[in-house]
């Protein structure tokens, strides 16, 4: 008879399901969403088998889960060696500049294709005023790939109707997953709701990751991933520095809660090297916002706009000379709707 090891009563033996892929994808956030559209690609000719595994339900998981406002990067008349300066300067030359290169080579090609799948991003006007992504297209605007021009708030970042941003880029992975099942005849390739907690080793290849064990959060059941070549991009690590907030502040945090650092941990066990890990991204913390770095600015008293504050393309609010202050009260300004 076989032993028993639940020593809870209450708890069944959960089933147990074996599943073997080429290319594992743990995560389904943004990352794993674009290497699943882009994987499928290359991997539905040669009937290559790719599977999707995410703890949460992939429609709306991960750090754009509730949408976004702007999308940070988009080099558009932009020159990625500038982009290089820019990050070595706000990371303090500790960097990797040919992979930071790399992002601002390929960036456009990414939010160009968002927009193709319709993500409304918002137009420069013929009147020079901001139309957001649905007056601009009611406008008949050209979209980015055609040349149409975002509006900026920053050199770097533009502006978008983001609050289904994630939903968008989900359909187009999850059509993608289809689009490989129907290359390979496998009738299952998308697992939501699961939660892996474990990479094995191949046991004759130590330095390869052989496999990924994982459990529902839905139902008594383990699932054991076997896979020839893993992505592994489940989130950021959020609650990693103890906050000054007590009690209740202290579970608030810019970044979800929910990126609990699986993205690192799996692989720091399984031996991988964590690379640029010297640069942690904290927001700014004040008083009671929990902002990024970038979304507000801080001065003792209202400034004159600088001359950066120009290239952000007017909204249909103009901005207007803010009366001097005689107290040197703490102001917080943000610009009219930019997030990050
Ligand atoms: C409030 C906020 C505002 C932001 N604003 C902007 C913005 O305006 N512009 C911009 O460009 N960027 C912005 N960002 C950053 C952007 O959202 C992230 O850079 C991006 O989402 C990271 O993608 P990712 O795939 O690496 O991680 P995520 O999108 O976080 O995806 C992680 C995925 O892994 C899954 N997962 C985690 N652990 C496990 C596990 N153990 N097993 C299985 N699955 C797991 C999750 O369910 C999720 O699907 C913002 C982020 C936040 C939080």
């Amino acid at each position: 008879m076989e032993k028993e090891t639940c020593t809870f009563s209450f708890c069944k033996k959960p089933a147990i399901e074996e599943i073997e892929t080429d290319l594992l994808l743990i995560g389904g956030g943004m990352a794993c969403c674009g290497a699943a559209f882009e994987g499928a690609r290359w991997a539905n000719p040669k009937k290559i088998k790719i599977t999707m595994v995410d703890k949460a339900a992939t429609d709306r998981s991960g750090a754009v889960a509730m949408g976004l406002s702007a999308i940070n990067t988009y080099m558009g008349e932009n020159d990625p060696a500038d982009y290089v300066k820019m990050v070595r300067n706000d990371l303090m030359g500790i960097v990797r500049e040919d992979l930071i290169y790399d992002l601002g080579r390929h960036v456009d090609d990414s939010v160009q294709l968002f927009e193709e799948w319709g993500l409304p991003i918002w137009k420069v006007g013929d009147d020079g005023f901001s139309l957001d992504g649905f007056q601009a297209k009611e406008a008949g605007k050209a979209m980015l790939k055609d040349g149409g021009k975002p509006v900026r708030s920053g050199k770097w970042q533009i502006m978008i109707n983001g609050e289904s941003y994630k939903v968008i880029v989900a359909e187009a992975a999850k059509k993608a997953l289809e689009s490989n099942r129907a290359a390979t005849g496998v009738s299952t390739n998308h697992y939501e709701r699961v939660f892996i907690v474990k990479l094995y080793n191949d046991a004759k290849e130590p330095n390869r990751v052989a496999a990924a064990a994982g459990f529902s959060v839905r139902e008594n059941k383990i699932y054991i991933f076997k896979a020839k070549a893993m992505v592994l991009a489940a989130g950021g690590a959020v609650n990693v520095f103890r906050p000054r907030s007590t009690q209740e502040g202290q579970g608030r945090a810019w970044y979800p809660v929910w990126n609990s650092g699986s993205g690192y941990a799996l692989g720091l066990q399984a031996g991988a090297e964590l690379t640029m890990m010297e640069n942690r991204f904290v927001p700014a913390r004040f008083k009671d916002g929990y902002g990024p770095v970038g979304a507000c600015s801080c001065s003792s008293r209202p400034k004159r706009p600088t001359p950066s504050a120009k290239t952000i393309a007017p909204t249909r609010k103009p901005w207007r000379k803010p009366r001097r202050s005689t107290a040197s009260t703490l102001t917080i300004s943000a610009p009219p709707s930019a997030t990050t």
